[in-house]
């Protein structure tokens, strides 16, 4: 197991106990032959202890989790033990183009467990496995939205695998997603062998906002008490629910959308959560939620296309009653409640055309 042994190594740089390390892994290189390099920090305390990773920007325009690991740094991360990865930009390809892919336009986060004779995308993925994943007894990957999306923070993890299930619990957030991740993921393929691994969905991409911000260090903090790596109080949420299923609402015809729900907020079935008009303003038609539920996701481009995402909601295990309580009895000025408002401004909502 990784976190017995005393000897550490990343990318050929050993990090005795004690010592905090920059380095440099090497996974690729550029047309003119210079190295491309993921940076890394190593923090090992005296004391051992589990080997955790936190990864963002494995989508290089999804930039949350960059911005939670530099505010982590800022403010200290007081280890007692243990062994602390911190991976700010994973796809430096994509990061440096404030895009999601890597140059040859594939998804790094679907090409592990990658090979070291594969695709460039393969090769990246095969030398984060061997060099950071194997070596790592736990793993946390920070994501935002994709492009013209944003998430209510939440985790996702196999819930199947106590261990997963136990630091996902731990991170904090309201919603807590069931599933094995997509073919190829990182967090799929760490888990597989043996790292159990969750991933944050936070925001949208190429901004940080305060208060996922916020949620993330949190979240991580909470994560580090929990695996014993620091001392502290975690900070739990006002609640929390299981979701088993998640479903998307479409949009019906080409228009332009109104709001009227945003993240975070409970709706019924049959309430309508966005108006499409057509781009002269002719009302169209109306957009209804199927379920009882939360709003996981939604876009932010107004304008549709027959069939193109709307509203990701997620039906929670717990009773929507109880859930609906506890929102409406949020404190405005906490992190949960000052969440929700803070999305109020990304999303004008307008009382519903019947
Ligand atoms: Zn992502």
């Amino acid at each position: 197991m990784p976190s017995s042994s005393s000897r550490f190594s990343l990318g050929g740089v050993p990090v005795r106990r004690g010592e905090t390390c920059d380095l440099q892994l090497k996974i690729s290189e550029t047309y003119t032959g210079a190295d491309v390099s993921i940076p890394a920090r190593v923090i090992r305390a005296r004391q051992p202890g589990p080997t955790v990773f936190v990864s963002a920007a494995i989508h290089g325009d999804e930039l949350i989790g960059t911005g939670i690991i530099h505010e982590l740094l800022s403010s200290g991360v007081p280890l007692k033990a243990g062994t602390l990865i911190l991976l700010p930009v994973v796809n430096v390809f994509g990061f440096e183009n404030h895009d999601r892919y890597l140059p040859d336009r594939r998804d790094l986060n679907r090409e592990f467990p990658g090979s070291a004779t594969g695709s460039l995308a393969s090769r990246i993925a095969d030398i984060l496995m061997r060099e950071v994943i194997q070596q790592c007894d736990y793993g946390i990957d920070l994501h935002a939205a994709a492009k013209t999306r944003i998430n209510f923070p939440n985790v996702r993890g196999d819930l199947n695998d106590p261990e997963v299930r136990r630091i996902a619990k731990a991170f904090g957030c309201e919603l807590v997603i069931d599933g094995t991740g997509p073919q190829g993921s990182l967090r799929r393929e760490a888990c597989r062998v043996g790292c159990p691994t969750i991933i944050l969905e936070a925001g949208e991409p190429l901004k940080v906002e305060t208060s996922m911000l916020e949620i993330g260090m949190r979240g991580v903090r909470n994560v580090l008490i929990e695996l014993g790596l620091m001392d502290g109080e975690s900070v739990p949420p006002p609640f929390q629910s299981m979701v088993r299923k998640t479903t998307w609402v479409r949009a019906q015809v080409g228009g332009f959308l109104r709001f009227h729900a945003r993240p975070g907020e409970i709706v019924r079935e049959g309430q309508i959560i966005a108006s499409n008009f057509g781009i002269l303003g002719d009302h169209q038609n109306a957009l209804v939620s199927p379920v009882d539920g939360l709003i996981l996701g939604m876009t932010t481009l107004p304008a549709v296309k027959p069939g193109e995402p709307v509203v990701h909601i997620a039906i929670p295990s717990k009773s929507i009653n109880t859930l609906e309580r506890a929102v409406d009895q949020l404190d405005p000025d906490e992190l949960h409640g000052r969440l929700r408002s803070g999305l109020a401004i990304h999303f004008p909502t307008l009382d519903a055309l019947d």
